[in-house]
């Protein structure tokens, strides 16, 4: 007691920037754990981004987070993150705050309620039940590290002074949900590298001029991603095209690798055929001196605008009949087929895409306590740091994972765990 009573710093005390998922997981964790939070946020309320996941309905998690899914500097980083708060554990946490889940048949994990909204007010009430000190509306402009702790300045409030600081303040996407990137300069003086910032999981924009009337077709798609002759990166999923490029979460998956190579001679192609080429090559076969079109038989796999672009691209008729076909021209439908190639032009920006790659390289962070290991008594968590994960869930799984990490290393061992 005499040390809690003269130490202005007070060790179960922790100051959390970011009332994201990240922040809110760690406040939780530190809370119930017997430390004392504060948790300041720009916005003038909790888990604003948190609200338009998933379009609304929250994609907290997947079955099937592991490391390799995220593009992260140091695999076994991640490893020991994942190791440390996996699915189970997460899926163990949620209940405890009123939010129960369901997963679909490829592991995308979601709230029962189908609702962001129940999700973030979960969270609210759970904070307020813990006792955490919430100063929302409160802009972080600067921190100034003092002797032994940090002080926080704001916008318009008072400083906050504090020993140990977590900050949880996101990347920069979708700057007008709050995270804006500004706290990387502060933590750029602090002493950490803060690697170039850029969009990722973002809209691919691509030369559509052969693709204009496939605008608002929707299909899965095996989508490989080359720089010349090299195979960078390879996804499969749904996308969507529009007139500026493509959309949805095959592309999105890639588009980091797209723009961390500004200027890159970079090409996609799409295979749309990757589950169904052998069935429809047989098909082809069976018909191949019959009058159906070859543009009726696709439409076994395909909707029906594509082979009405593609065959011309292979110099067939839209109409022909596959009697009026050479063996040599369906080869090149097929060859096309399975690699429709687009030459890529960029990344949709910040507006548009649902997290940020780079931040604070992960080698800077003790992966067991998210501690940094530049400035002493500061912790990181969530999107600040530069790790990727693919559309699904992954992504709230790190900053749920790094969140309840960090908040655990705060807990005061002198009291018991909640
Ligand atoms: C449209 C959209 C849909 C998405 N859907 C999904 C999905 O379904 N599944 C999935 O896994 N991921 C999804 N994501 C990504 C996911 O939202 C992020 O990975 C996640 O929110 C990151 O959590 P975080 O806590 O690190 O950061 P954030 O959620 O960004 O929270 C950081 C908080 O810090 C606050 N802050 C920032 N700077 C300051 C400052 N200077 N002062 C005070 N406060 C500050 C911000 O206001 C914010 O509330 C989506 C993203 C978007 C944009």
């Amino acid at each position: 007691m005499r040390y809690r009573r003269y130490n202005i710093y007070m060790t179960n005390e922790l100051t959390i920037i970011g009332a994201g998922p990240a922040g809110m997981t760690a406040a939780l964790f530190a809370a119930r754990g017997g430390t004392r939070v504060t948790l300041i946020e720009g916005n003038a309320s909790v888990g604003r981004k948190l609200l338009v996941t998933g379009a609304g309905r929250c994609n907290l998690s997947n079955d099937h987070v592991c490391a390799e899914r995220y593009t992260c500097g140091d695999p076994q980083w991640m490893e020991e993150v994942l190791a440390q708060f996996g699915i189970a554990d997460l899926l163990a946490f949620l209940p405890t705050i009123g939010i129960f889940t369901y997963a679909t048949h490829d592991g995308w994990c979601y709230p029962l309620s189908e609702s962001a909204q129940t999700v973030v007010d979960a969270f609210y009430y759970a904070l307020v039940q813990e006792g955490v000190r919430l100063l929302l509306d409160h802009k972080v402009t600067a921190i100034r590290n003092t002797s032994g702790g940090f002080e926080i300045n704001f916008k318009t409030q008072r400083p906050v002074t504090c020993k140990h600081l977590l900050i949880a303040a996101g990347g920069a996407a979708y700057p007008t949900l709050g995270s804006r990137g500004t706290l990387f300069p502060i933590l750029k003086e602090l002493g950490h590298t803060i690697r170039p910032v850029v969009p990722a999981l973002a809209p691919v924009t691509c030369d559509m001029t052969p693709y204009q009337k496939l605008k608002g077709v929707r299909f899965d798609a095996r989508v490989r991603l080359f720089e010349g002759k090299t195979l960078l990166a390879e996804t499969t999923g749904n996308l969507i095209f529009t007139e500026w490029g493509l959309n949805g979460p095959a592309v999105m998956d890639l588009s980091h690798h797209i723009s961390t190579r500004p200027g890159g001679s970079l090409r996609l192609e799409l295979n749309p055929l990757f589950a169904s080429e052998e069935a429809l090559r047989l098909l082809a076969r069976k018909n191949r001196r019959s009058a159906t079109p070859l543009a009726v038989l696709l439409g076994a796999a395909l909707p029906p605008k594509v082979p009405s672009v593609v065959l011309p691209m292979a110099g067939v008729a839209e109409r022909a009949r596959m009697e009026q076909i050479s063996d040599i021209e369906l080869e090149k439908v097929f060859t096309l087929l399975t690699a429709l190639p687009f030459k890529v032009t960029g990344v949709r920006g910040f507006e548009y895409c649902q997290v940020s790659a780079g931040g604070v390289p992960v080698s800077e962070v003790d992966p067991l306590t998210m501690r940094s290991r530049v400035v002493p008594n500061l912790q990181l968590a969530g999107e600040t740091l530069d790790v990727v994960g693919p559309c699904g869930g992954y992504n709230l799984h790190f900053a749920f994972s790094t969140g309840a990490i960090a908040g655990m290393a705060n807990r005061d061992a002198s009291k018991p765990e909640r």
